[in-house]
């Protein structure tokens, strides 16, 4: 039986879709580990270093939550921690395509292990840290759409970059 299972992605930021995520899947395991990918081609809006402090302060309330980075092979990462389940979470059928193939592709490479897909909530399943990017990008009120913990991160990055504009 599996005691740990790992929930990996890029939570660039963090949403309250994946904390969602991350409070039920912690009820099904003895311990989740949350591994932030940190082998992204593409520029990232937080650093690493930044996500794993949000996700680390948004889940202090979850005694069996593991919050880390990997990079590399996701499959490589799982049999580093000696971890036979990998949680994701599914939204639309659009979602469905992408999550298919990414683990068709993993059982290739380890058939040992499985991915399981927990179904958003209601009132998650339009929200994406894309979405989140680009309501704070436009001026938006994005705190109904994330932790507190990241809330406050992005307001210190948009103040950031307002003090840069008129300085
Ligand atoms: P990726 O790993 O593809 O970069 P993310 O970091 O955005 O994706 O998300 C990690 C996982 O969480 C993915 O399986 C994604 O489908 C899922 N997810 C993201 N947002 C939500 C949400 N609002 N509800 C449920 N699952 C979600």
């Amino acid at each position: 039986m599996a005691k740990l299972a790992i929930y990996p992605g890029s939570f660039d930021p963090p949403t309250l879709g994946h904390i969602d995520i991350i409070e039920r899947a912690s009820t099904l395991f003895q311990t989740l580990r949350v591994s932030v990918g940190s082998n992204s081609e593409k520029a990232p809006y937080f650093s690493v270093e930044d996500r794993l402090d949000a996700l680390r302060e948004s889940t202090s309330h979850l005694a069996n939550v593991v919050v880390g980075s990997f990079d590399g092979l996701l499959v490589q990462h799982a049999r580093d921690h000696d971890c036979r389940v990998l949680v994701r979470g599914l939204r639309a059928i659009s979602d469905f395509e992408y999550e298919f193939r990414i683990a068709m592709a993993n059982r290739s490479l380890a058939p040992e292990v499985e991915s399981v897909f927990l179904i958003t909530r209601d009132e998650y399943s339009f929200l994406a840290s894309s979405v989140v990017r680009e309501v704070a990008r436009l001026g938006g009120d994005y705190s109904g759409f994330v932790p507190e913990a990241v809330a406050r991160r992005i307001e210190s990055k948009l103040a950031e970059s307002r003090g840069d504009l008129n300085p």
